[in-house]
């Protein structure tokens, strides 16, 4: 019970914000794992928190306002298409013009059959 009291603070006079003890919030504070488990997102800054006390010291976990999280934030095509064309410049050999299937090792700079000094030979 004492830890109970000890961190029932809803107005955030003694912990900065809204605070309550561990399984004690109200249902429409989630942490950002339940809200994810929920297929939705954070869109707004920490609402509240709740702590306990574990054998590693106080602990803490932010809750946020489910009715104001959201689905995450879709990449627009342009964004995919970007992301598309970096990851194919990263796998793109400068040496032989060859895409491979691997990231080139940015320390080569160019593939492993270039690298080896192959690339005559492939
Ligand atoms: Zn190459």
């Amino acid at each position: 019970m004492g830890a109970v009291r000890k961190y029932w603070d809803p107005e955030g006079t003694t912990y900065g914000l809204p605070t309550w003890p561990w399984k004690w919030a109200p249902s429409h504070l989630r942490t950002r794992d339940q809200l994810v488990a929920m297929g939705l997102r954070p869109h707004q800054p920490i609402a509240a928190q709740v702590m306990w006390d574990s054998k590693r010291g106080v602990r803490r976990a932010y809750l946020y306002d489910v009715a104001l999280a959201g689905p995450p934030k879709r990449r627009s095509a342009g964004q995919v298409a970007s992301l598309e064309a970096a990851r194919r410049k990263r796998r793109t050999c400068p040496t032989c013009g060859r895409e491979r299937e691997y990231y080139l090792s940015t320390a080569l700079k160019e593939c492993t059959t270039c690298a080896d000094g192959l690339a005559a030979a492939a």
